[in-house]
């Protein structure tokens, strides 16, 4: 983390929606999302380097996970839950979002990807969570409209239940921070409520 990208931190009815650069793979939370393929049989980008940090158990759960269809164990917009293995989360939410395409097609199934994320959190009695920015990478959705869709989907998630304490989004690059960074301002801006929590960096 640098000056230039403090961890942003903001209260929502109870908890905490933090926003940092970072490495997902290192969070110690319940849960991380992993943004994957629908076979769930590992990829590049996240997926892949969280896969290698979990080690080969977790190939092997995914494995074991039943195919809705031949090759598809999730389907784009729901969600999977496994252990974490070598991870120091506790377990992985492994979530599909779309290759983007266009607002109007692509937009309902990031919505989709996040909020079944966060419904698998909560059946699982689980209060921490971390995302990365899903569909950002290979699937090459647009940063700011990404990042809107993510904080809206959250927000709202949070304001309708308590059962999470804290969701973290763990960015890899600067520029997907920024692009949440942004967003964020922007929702703040139009909800004109919720408060930035004590010890915020962001202004
Ligand atoms: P998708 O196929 O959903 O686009 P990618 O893995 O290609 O998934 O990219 C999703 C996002 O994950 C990108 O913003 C990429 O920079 C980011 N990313 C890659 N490695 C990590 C990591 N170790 N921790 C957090 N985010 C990561």
């Amino acid at each position: 983390m640098t000056t230039e990208t403090p961890e942003i931190v903001w209260g929502i009815d109870g908890a905490r929606l933090v926003i940092k650069l970072g490495d997902i793979t290192k969070e110690a939370v319940d849960a991380i999302v992993n943004a994957a393929n629908q076979t769930l049989l590992g990829g590049g980008g996240v997926d892949g380097a969280i896969h290698r940090a979990a080690g080969p158990q977790l190939l092997e759960a995914c494995r074991a996970l039943p195919e809705v269809r031949p090759g598809v164990r999730c389907p784009t917009g729901e969600a999977r839950i496994t252990p974490g293995f070598n991870l120091p989360a506790r377990f992985v939410i492994h979530t599909v979002g779309p290759v983007y395409r266009d607002p109007a097609r692509s937009a309902p199934l990031l919505a989709a990807a996040y909020r079944s994320s966060l419904e698998l959190a909560v059946e699982h009695g689980l209060k921490s969570i971390a995302f990365p920015a899903i569909s950002c990478g290979a699937y090459r959705y647009p940063l700011d409209q990404a990042a809107e869709i993510a904080l809206r989907t959250v927000i709202d998630f949070l304001r309708e239940r308590d059962q999470l304490e804290e969701v973290r989004f763990v960015l890899f690059t600067p520029a997907t921070y920024r692009a949440w960074e942004r967003a964020l301002r922007k929702l703040q801006g139009e909800a004109g409520k919720g408060t930035l929590a004590p010890g915020s960096t962001g202004t």
